[in-house]
């Protein structure tokens, strides 16, 4: 069943068409990948589905048409988006990071009363856990590798138990092995918790060994969707990534459904 449904979503940004007419389906509890070259459009896509910005054509989530939905009420149904900069709070342990997104309706007034022992919530060692920092969460960030502050900010993501993870970039900074066990803890956030992922990277690796379906933009426009093979064969893809084949590398299907 689709989870998400783009239907002719189109965006301009005064003089620049940032999407045009954009539609494609995301399948409940996969993982969905969107490609597309330097400014194709992956992040204001995001921004559409989160409600960050406004756009003509329609976006059904679960079924319903959510156009006219705030921001604030895409996220508390569920539909939450990590950002390409790690953006934990420095001064807050990792567990008062979780804490301060678990709660994104006060957000301010929690930063406020976190030194007054708010308390602990289950599904913040949970999302820890099922990505392999568990042992973080009494540490500052600062004293964290940039690896492992990336993943944590991806975790954190998680506490608020959201139905859709929009991630932006989450393999920036990795290393190859950091990558490839990033996607073992998505698939198992979608095995464990349902959850389905939706994520925008240029690391193809990532994409195109790990996702089911990929879809991919360029010049703001929908140009195909399918399985990484499919991708990877596709002519219209393989020409807007300069008509080399070997720019979209052949990668490993490892861990593919
Ligand atoms: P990248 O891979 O480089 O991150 P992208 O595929 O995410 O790029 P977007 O960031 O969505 O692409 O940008 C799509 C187009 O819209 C680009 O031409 C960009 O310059 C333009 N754009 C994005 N945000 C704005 C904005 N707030 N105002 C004006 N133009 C914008």
């Amino acid at each position: 069943m689709a989870i998400i449904e783009l239907d002719q979503v189109g965006v301009r940004y005064g003089g620049v068409q940032a999407l045009t007419d954009v539609s494609f389906t995301v399948e409940e509890g996969s993982i969905t990948g969107l490609i597309g070259p330097n400014g194709a459009g992956k992040t204001t896509l995001i921004d559409t589905l989160t409600g960050m910005t406004s756009y003509t054509g329609s976006i059904r989530y679960e079924g319903e048409a959510i156009d006219r939905w705030a921001a604030h009420k895409r996220s508390r149904h569920g539909l939450v988006r990590s950002f390409q900069s790690v953006e934990l709070f420095h001064d807050l342990t990792v567990r008062e990071n979780m804490q301060v997104y678990a709660d994104r309706h006060g957000i301010r007034n929690r930063i406020r009363n976190f030194r007054k022992g708010a308390g602990t919530d289950e599904s913040i060692e949970e999302a820890l856990d099922l990505f392999g920092v568990g042992w973080t969460v009494d540490r500052f960030p600062g004293d964290l590798p940039h690896g492992i502050q990336r993943v944590v900010s991806i975790a954190r993501a998680l506490v608020s138990r959201p139905k859709v993870l929009l991630l932006d970039e989450p393999a920036a900074g990795l290393e190859a092995g950091e990558t490839r066990e990033l996607a073992e803890h998505l698939r198992a956030a979608v095995e464990k918790l349902g959850v389905t992922v939706f994520l925008i990277d240029h690391d193809m690796d990532l994409v195109l060994g790990h996702c089911e379906t990929v879809h991919v933009i360029n010049f703001g426009r929908w140009i195909a969707s399918g399985t990484p093979q499919m991708i990877r064969e596709d002519p219209a893809v393989l020409q807007a990534y300069l008509g080399a084949p070997a720019t979209v590398p052949a990668g490993s299907e490892e861990g593919a459904r």
